[in-house]
């Protein structure tokens, strides 16, 4: 019979954004429950489809939970250390009212920057460890695109990721995470930590899990005498836009001995270093990409689609930039969708005037960067939809969303789905709720960079990644890095190649 304290903060952070994660953020509801504390983070969380769900699924019975907070606020800009304080004071006011417990679980990202924490993690499990004491098991589960920092490695008895990206496997990673806190409940703190870096970047763009590289980094087996003396091991690919000095991929191995430990993240390490080059994919300018999209979509009767990743709202993007919006429309391509667009003031026209109207509307563009403009248009009102509704797909499927009112826009041949909150598009349920099909259309634009792949590739006649103006930039090359340690290469492949003067490329600021 242990009592375990359970909760969650998370956050991916892209330094490079003006955007800042404030309170309200935290405790808004987009496609993710809202801010929720004590039995509010039980009946969020049971049956959903995050690391934690998963954690509380495995629970044995002769085990209780204690809820403190758990909160996600997606990706965004650096949090505001107002939020941060609030979460986590709330968070550890609780673990600390709750003392004694015997372990704790923590649903965390792995790659949020606060204004003051750079490795804001490792500050909040320094928080943790300082109220639980040297002898209670931490056991952590973090997102595919954590940056591993040795603080967040030392703080913790046992560091779970999830091995998708696609994110198909959150709930299972919390369900290993569970294993491992009954392990260490049964033998206590593990003495053996170990955290390696790789010496490159990598892209989101390059590491998706349906494919090599990555398939097998993410399948990697131990070998040897060491491989029993596990108690959890971790491959997070990194997220490049989050600025701290241990950005990038890292393994990270907890084992009942440092030995083990040490060989084994030196053995997965060696792996990753040794496959460097194969993680690059192609990247089209967007004017390039639509005249690909069009020429591999000639007499086939499923689309191609777009990933317009530099506008990823899981990477910071801001959902409403128009770049291949006015490359769909300037090619005349058709018909062809696009979505989610973000334009609150667009949806609400849109809903004032009616199913069937004409507006003249200026769409989207209104956040930069440098290139980025409102598309100024006659639009036609095809669909409305508002409200609740529940996400079908492989990465969020059974969760509720709310996008607020959501539109369709027609210019020409091209329908714009339109929506009043920032979110990825990686489901097919926004779309599916407006009445579309997005298999019978010739092309579909999607602001994601990987995550729709899971549900949007297996009816696809072609995937192409394309690069117009957003706040996200895939090239690491470009980003004005403050901390990172300055020995890594910003691209997989660079060997030997310094990094340029970050002044000579694009801003990324958006
Ligand atoms: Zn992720």
């Amino acid at each position: 019979m242990a009592r375990i304290a359970v909760g969650g903060f998370q956050e991916e952070t892209n330094s490079f954004t003006s955007h800042r994660a404030d309170f309200t953020h935290f405790a808004t509801h987009r496609d993710r429950p809202p801010f929720v504390r004590g039995d509010a983070v039980l009946e969020q969380l049971r049956g959903n489809t995050f690391a934690l769900s998963g954690f509380l699924s495995a629970v044995r019975p002769e085990d209780s939970v204690v809820p403190l907070v758990w909160s996600s606020g997606g990706a965004a800009g650096p949090v505001t250390d107002d939020a941060f304080e609030r979460i986590v004071g709330e968070l550890c006011g609780r673990l600390s009212a709750a003392m004694p417990v015997e372990a704790v679980y923590l649903d965390l990202h792995g790659a949020m920057v606060n204004t003051i924490f750079d490795d804001a993690e490792g500050e909040l499990l320094r928080r943790v460890r300082a109220i639980v004491g040297p002898s209670v098991p931490v056991v952590i589960s973090l997102d595919y695109h954590a940056n591993l920092s040795p603080a967040m490695v030392a703080l913790c008895d046992g560091m779970l990721a999830y091995q998708t990206y696609p994110h198909v496997d959150r709930p299972d990673t919390g369900r290993r995470a569970a294993a491992v806190v009954h392990a260490l409940l049964e033998r206590g703190r593990p003495a053996g930590r170990a955290v390696r870096h790789a010496s490159f970047l990598l892209p989101v763009d390059f590491q998706c899990t349906l494919v090599e590289p990555s398939r097998s980094v993410v399948g990697w087996q131990p070998g040897g005498p060491a491989a029993a003396q596990v108690v959890s091991m971790a491959y997070a690919a990194g997220f490049p836009a989050a600025d701290t000095v241990w950005c990038g991929p890292a393994v990270a191995v907890h084992a009942w001995t440092q030995e083990a430990a040490d060989e084994l993240a030196d053995a997965w390490i060696a792996e990753i270093e040794a496959r460097e080059a194969a993680f690059a994919i192609p990247l089209y300018p967007a004017a390039d990409g639509v005249a690909e999209a069009l020429r591999l979509s000639a007499g086939r009767s499923r689309p191609v689609v777009l990933a317009d990743t530099r506008d990823n709202p899981g990477a910071g993007g801001r959902g409403d930039t128009t770049g291949v919006l006015v490359e769909l429309l300037e090619a005349r391509a058709g018909p062809a969708l696009v979505g989610l667009l973000c334009d609150p003031l667009a949806a609400a026209a849109a809903t004032a005037a009616g199913v069937g109207a004409e507006v003249d509307l200026a769409l989207g563009g209104r956040h930069g960067p440098a290139g980025v403009a409102p598309v100024q248009a006659c639009f036609s009102v095809r669909a409305l939809a508002d409200g609740p509704f529940t996400m079908t797909g492989q990465v969020t499927g059974g969760a509720v969303a709310d996008l607020g009112p959501m539109a369709v826009l027609r210019s020409g041949e091209v329908d714009v789905v339109v929506v009043s909150k920032n979110v990825q598009a990686y489901d097919p349920a926004p779309f599916a709720r407006l009445g579309l099909d997005w298999t019978t259309y010739r092309i579909v634009a999607l602001k994601s960079s990987c995550h729709f792949r899971a549900d949007f590739e297996p009816g696809a006649a072609a995937v192409l990644s394309v690069l117009a103006p957003g706040a996200y930039d895939p090239d690491p090359r470009h980003l004005p890095y403050r901390l990172l340690r300055p020995s890594v290469r910003r691209l997989p492949g660079q060997v030997g190649q310094p990094a340029p003067d970050p002044s000579e490329g694009d801003s990324p600021v958006a």
